[in-house]
């Protein structure tokens, strides 16, 4: 199922694979001046191209690699003769895609095909507007975010999600994702345009608030580490309850990954 949100130059289509009428779990693509941001997840391959047609897309940048953002540079390639830009890291990564993701992900999203990609440079130009890419690494190694300056844009592709963020992936570079939040929240963007969630309210904000949960979230971890309890004791301790998103995903997702990324051994707090 696809659901259209139109912010005027910008628009946003949500997208997921429902059963019996309902969304499993929301992700999305922009269409900006011909620009695809994204592709989405593999099993909505019909739709997608059927949207490309409707918005004459001419160009497609993924922010990064995972199934649900790259999922049909394959059928943009081969049925529409777009070739997908991306940061080197993420060329590899959709040149040669898990063969076995975890059961979640294929239920969810569907397994990619292998397909090249281009390398996205320091900018990318549309014919009305031109995009600053910005590397934003934590999320993922090869995640980039793009900033319009003159409309004050920023698509953050996965760096924001959610205010708290309750559990974290199994190979999230938390040091990695707090940098990344400092820099764009400089930028102080005018519009937020995040993956699964669309135009973000008070976009700088929500993103400071972003920051400076994480922050607060690892000035305790250390205090409780500081203090003799163990990663176990630790991720009991941390509010919230992950207990359905850590079975859901077999533990791809958990609260015991926020303690482990940030004691990660040779990294200072
Ligand atoms: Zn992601
Ligand atoms: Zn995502």
């Amino acid at each position: 199922m696809i659901q259209a949100f139109d912010y005027g130059e910008v628009r946003f289509f949500r997208m997921a694979r429902s059963v019996f009428g309902r969304a499993i779990y929301w992700t999305g693509v922009y269409a900006v001046d011909g620009l695809l941001v994204d592709s989405g997840p593999p099993n909505l391959a019909r739709e997608v191209q059927q949207l490309c047609h409707e918005l004459t897309v001419r160009q497609c940048v993924t922010t990064h690699h995972h199934e649900d953002h790259s999922g049909n540079h394959r059928l943009l390639r081969e049925r529409l003769g777009i070739t997908p830009m991306a940061h080197p890291r993420a060329i590899e990564h959709i040149a040669r895609p898990e063969r076995h993701p975890q059961l979640y992900r294929r239920m969810v999203w569907g397994v990619p095909l292998p397909v090249a990609s281009k390398v996205v440079g320091e900018w990318l130009e549309t014919p009305k507007f031109r995009f600053k890419v910005i590397p934003t690494p934590g999320h993922a190694e090869d995640h980039i975010s793009l900033y319009e300056p003159q409309r004050g844009w920023l698509f953050t592709g996965d760096l924001y999600l959610a205010p708290k963020l309750r559990y974290l992936r199994a190979d999230e570079d938390i040091y990695a994702m707090l940098d990344s939040l400092r820099r764009v929240t400089a930028l102080e963007p005018d519009l937020v345009f995040c993956q699964h969630r669309g135009r973000v309210e008070d976009g700088t904000a929500m993103l400071r608030r972003k920051l400076d949960f994480l922050v607060q979230l690892g000035e305790r971890i250390h205090d409780l580490h500081a203090k003799g309890l163990d990663h176990d004791e630790i991720a009991c301790a941390l509010p919230g309850n992950d207990l359905l998103w850590r079975t859901w995903t077999a533990g791809h997702f958990s609260k015991r990954h926020f303690v482990s990324a940030f004691l990660r051994p040779g990294v200072a707090p």
